[in-house]
């Protein structure tokens, strides 16, 4: 089934009905930038449920799947689709050094299993505050290490309803990519640490914990890494090479802290965040002739 679809009230009378709650939601409160309009937010209540809404939603409807927001920027006009939320994907079950976890989980708390279990290999996720299907589409890494270290595979369905299990080799995992990114709603995954001992393993992750206070705005309304290293450099180096370090635009800054992330300093607008962006990305280009591309994921209508 195919729907003109140009609002959300038309959107959401056309979805299945399921057993999870479809809603319409401020998505800035699903966000760390704490910025963006309305959108309906589906929370599938188990796999089987997520699988019937995928296999009977009309074909045209965009959907995004949203983990924890840290690495999104919602425009201000909202989604005109639906947000898929996996809150209710929330199980573990540890193994030896095996840790397979819901897609729902934080980043954080799969961090603090392994360590309560003496797993080591997992504390660099302790930083990460996203969840764990963020972590395997965006591979993300830090301190060293990155989510395909540990991955063993993935269960998920494609955008039809189609079940699926993906292993590493399958995933192609490159620094912050895999192949199944914007194709494959993540749902389990399993992971391998090694055996560690439980306050080594804490030690690491207090000085995680203090680098990361140190040198990024983690308490500030932030999105992470904006942009991604292009080879050979670092994006925040380039940023502050052109002078945009705290350049600010309405109520958006470039942290002074760490050039690579753009702050909501409590009245930005999506529109302030991405035309900061759009500066920084557009002078890097025109003073020092390198690309950057925008790690962020920026979704959703402009006002
Ligand atoms: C203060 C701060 C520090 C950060 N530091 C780091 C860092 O050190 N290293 C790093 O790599 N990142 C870092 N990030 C970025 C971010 O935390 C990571 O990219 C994280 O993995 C995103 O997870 P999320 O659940 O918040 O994803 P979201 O922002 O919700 O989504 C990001 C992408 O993942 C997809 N996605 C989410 N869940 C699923 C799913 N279940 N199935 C399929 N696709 C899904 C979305 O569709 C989107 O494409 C930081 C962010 C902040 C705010």
């Amino acid at each position: 089934m195919k729907l003109a679809m140009n609002n959300i009230d038309t959107i959401i009378d056309s979805l299945p009905k399921t057993k999870g709650n479809i809603q319409i939601l401020p998505l800035s409160k699903l966000c760390w930038f704490r910025v963006g309009g309305n959108g309906i937010v589906f929370s599938p209540s188990d796999e089987n449920d997520l699988e019937y809404f995928l296999k009977n939603k009309p074909s045209n409807i965009k959907i995004y799947p949203m983990g924890l927001g840290s690495n999104t920027l919602v425009r201000d006009g909202g989604y005109d689709g639906v947000i898929i939320r996996l809150n209710n994907f929330n199980k573990t079950c540890v193994k030896d050094t095996t840790i397979s976890t819901g897609a729902g989980n934080s980043d954080l708390k799969i961090a603090k299993l392994a360590m309560n279990n003496n797993i080591s290999g997992f504390e660099f996720l302790s930083g990460i505050p996203g969840c764990i299907g963020g972590a395997i589409v965006m591979n993300a890494g830090a301190y060293g290490n990155e989510t395909s270290d540990i991955f063993v595979s993935a269960q998920g369905f494609d955008y039809q309803g189609n079940k699926l299990t993906l292993s590493k080799e399958q995933m192609n995992f490159s620094y912050r990519h895999c192949d199944y990114a914007n194709n494959v709603i993540f749902t389990s995954a399993t992971f391998q640490g090694k055996i560690g001992k439980k306050e080594e393993i804490n030690k690491k992750m207090q000085e995680i914990n203090i680098s990361r206070t140190n040198s990024q705005p983690i308490k500030s309304r932030t999105g992470g890494s904006t942009f991604r290293n292009p080879d050979n450099y670092k994006a925040w180096e380039l940023i502050d090479q052109v002078n945009l370090r705290g350049k600010v635009i309405g109520g958006a800054q470039i942290s002074e802290q760490h050039c690579n992330f753009l702050i909501n300093q409590g009245s930005a607008t999506s529109y302030d965040l991405e035309q900061l962006g759009e500066l920084a990305k557009n002078t890097v280009k025109s003073e020092l002739g390198i690309d950057l591309n925008w790690e962020i994921k920026r979704i959703g209508k402009y006002e």
